[in-house]
């Protein structure tokens, strides 16, 4: 450990893509604290995988908060915990106000308090709503279709806001979506409920699931299913790193579209996963799910200028087989 790699404080670090954030971190030399209240992360995934200091509790705890910040010296927070699925934020927005917001705002004062003013956040694609145009970039209208986006785009205002009074330095990324697992086997996706492609299709071809429910087969679309843009999730873990690097050298704040540029469709994604799991994957076409854009698609060419972000993965291919690597051994 080299003295002046910092500590990186990192919420939901025991979940999908805070974790592999953290092995990312860890591999490039900085001392992680995690504070996640296990509601959705996975203690063995800090134990064995990590083995990094876990504070279990709340991002609206202030007092622990000022404990952790008063009793380390952080250098900067990256903040992946918040709900995230789509429904539930339909079907119960105050939970989502308060933990993304609310939980949100609370931290962010524990660390003016603390004077620690260097901010990774965790946002989405789900912000701009329904594109206007493909591959949508950073300054596409932002006009969220549920509360889940909604909560999101209300933090990257709070940040905006914060650096003019503040002076708070924030590096804002939006997901496209999340995928695959690092190759090295002891991270992955693990949520409950399960509600991602992916892992829905690899629990199919491994027995668990009867089968695969396709969410519209009538989308303006070539093959008429949804288009999304599948980023590795080691990709999104380095982007992190740099970003972060961006802000400890006095970068200023930025926001950063993190995609692969590449589109797949859901039938493109079943199809590939057969070829990768050798498994006879059953397909129930069914009607769509509401608030589903026909096509997601992000241009990240700003966080490849301006951060020196190189993504590695670009094959569905090797993203699901990393996934199918994880899946095989957690599921066994
Ligand atoms: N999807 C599907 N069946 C499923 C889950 C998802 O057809 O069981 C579709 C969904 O409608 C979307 C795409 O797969 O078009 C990716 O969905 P996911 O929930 O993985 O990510 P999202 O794009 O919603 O963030």
């Amino acid at each position: 450990m080299s003295p002046e790699k910092p500590t990186i404080l990192v919420t939901g670090g025991a979940g999908y893509i805070g974790s592999h954030a953290v092995l990312a971190l860890l591999r490039s030399g900085y001392e992680v604290v995690i504070l996640d209240n296990l509601v959705y992360g996975h203690r063995d995934l800090v134990e064995t995988a990590l083995k990094v200091e876990l504070v279990v509790g709340d991002t609206s705890d202030r007092s622990l908060l000022d404990r952790l910040f008063q009793s380390r010296e952080i250098a900067a927070v990256m903040h992946f915990s918040a709900y995230a699925y789509v429904g539930e934020s339909v079907t119960d927005p105050a939970k989502y106000y308060r933990n993304n917001v609310l939980g949100t705002l609370t931290l962010l004062e524990a660390m003016l308090a603390a004077s620690v003013n260097k901010f990774v956040f965790s946002s989405t694609c789900a912000t701009y709503g329904v594109p206007e145009v493909i591959p949508i970039p950073e300054d596409h209208p932002q006009n969220p279709i549920n509360p889940y986006g909604a909560t999101k785009l209300m933090v990257e205002r709070i940040l905006s806001d914060f650096d003019a009074a503040y002076d708070f330095k924030s590096v804002i990324f939006r997901y496209f979506n999340a995928a695959g697992a690092d190759p090295g086997g002891l991270l992955g996706e693990d949520h409950n409920p399960e509600t991602h492609l992916i892992p829905l299709v690899l629990q199919t071809a491994l027995g668990k699931r009867e089968s695969i429910s396709v969410f519209g087969t009538d989308y303006p679309t070539p093959d008429g299913t949804c288009i999304r843009d599948y980023i590795h999730v080691n990709d999104l873990a380095d982007a992190h790193v740099l970003g972060l690097e961006y802000l400890l050298k006095g970068g200023d704040s930025g926001v950063f579209n993190l995609g692969n540029g590449n589109g797949f469709s859901v039938k493109e994604v079943i199809d590939t996963a057969k070829h990768v799991t050798g498994a006879d994957i059953k397909v129930t076409e069914c009607d769509r799910r509401p608030g589903d854009p026909p096509v997601l698609i992000g241009s990240s060419d700003k966080a490849r200028k301006i951060l020196g972000w190189q993504p590695q993965y670009s094959s569905l291919e090797e993203i699901i087989s990393h996934a199918w690597q994880w899946h095989k051994q957690r599921h066994k």
